[in-house]
């Protein structure tokens, strides 16, 4: 069954080759080969902890890949569904949801957070679909702030519905927002999202920011022909603000839009062409698969994540 996860997140999901939660039954009761068979944008790894191997585990004290890696982070998709309908994305009419009876717990959730955390996972974030869209997540996320106490808590969005829930979520604790946004037009926003919003996103971009969110970026898809003009726009948007801006190349997901896709090192000669851009070593080994750059004209950076053009 197609799970929709923010396509700003699936690039980083291939990408650092994180531990993913797979809020589905059937990740509880399938085979290896099944789970490597899911969503391409769900990539559950054979070693993902799931509740029932909790009981009687003798746990792991390292967690390191065959390349040597560590993996300390945790992407928790909490819902497929989404209040928006981006045409590089998915259908207008949306794509069949899992049933609610096949989806993890709360409380599982929390359970296998507070198990990672204890072996040692040092960053977990919370995405979806889009994670507002679910009702209780004040109290999601308080459990979860609970459960990987010490440990970084960061939650992805597609903007429209923070403005009402930045204020519970910086008390609750969460550390970093990203927010998807990849235009400034709003007939274009439209056009892209098949819903409305874009001055909602935008307050909420200026409202994260107040509040004093350790860090908060945006995440941008960039699309032929569509929104290519906004590639420099939305990079403008650091010039006055301390966030970060982050291109990710299209990838082939579910939605009608397939025209190609703008790589990396166009996306830097435009951008480059306006911002000097000064690249800079990524802040950890989780950030190896992004490129990151620093320019005098602006106050956050700009990164880049290319699944596509580049091999990592
Ligand atoms: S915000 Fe757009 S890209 Fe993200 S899950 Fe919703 S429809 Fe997909």
């Amino acid at each position: 069954m197609p799970v929709q996860r923010c396509a700003g997140e699936r690039p980083e999901v291939e990408a650092e080759k994180h531990l993913a939660i797979k809020p589905l039954a059937p990740v509880l009761g399938s085979s290896k080969k099944e789970l490597a068979m899911g969503h391409p944008g769900l990539r559950v790894l054979p070693s993902t902890i799931l509740p029932r191997d909790l009981d009687g585990l003798s746990l792991p004290t390292e967690n390191i890949d065959r390349y040597a890696r560590r993996i300390d982070y945790m992407r928790i998709s909490i819902t497929d569904r989404c209040n928006l309908r981006c045409v590089y994305c998915m259908p207008a009419e949306g794509v069949a949801l899992a049933p609610k009876a096949e989806l993890l717990s709360f409380e599982e959730i929390w359970r296998v957070a507070e198990a990672a955390t204890a072996i040692g996972f040092k960053k977990f974030r919370v995405t979806g679909g889009e994670p507002l869209v679910v009702k209780a997540i004040a109290t999601f996320l308080t459990g979860l702030r609970r459960a990987t106490s010490g440990a970084q808590l960061c939650l992805t969005s597609n903007g429209v519905h923070l403005p009402e829930h930045l204020e519970t979520i910086h008390a609750i604790g969460i550390d970093r927002i990203n927010i998807s946004l990849d235009t400034l037009n709003p007939d274009r926003f439209r056009r892209l999202t098949r819903r409305d919003g874009l001055d909602r996103v935008l307050r909420s971009i200026d409202q994260a920011l107040e509040l004093g969110f350790s860090r908060v970026k945006i995440n941008a898809v960039i699309v032929p022909g569509v929104n290519e003009d906004d590639l420099v726009r939305l990079v403008g948007i650091a010039e006055t603000r301390d966030l970060d801006v982050r291109f990710i190349e299209q990838m082939p997901l579910d939605g009608e839009v397939d025209g190609g896709f703008l790589g990396a090192d166009e996306m830097l000669r435009r951008i480059g062409d306006r911002y000097p851009l000064e690249s800079i070593a990524p802040e950890d080994n989780r950030q190896a698969a992004q490129l990151m750059f620093r320019s005098p004209k602006l106050r956050g950076q700009v990164g880049i994540i290319a699944p596509r053009s580049r091999k990592f």
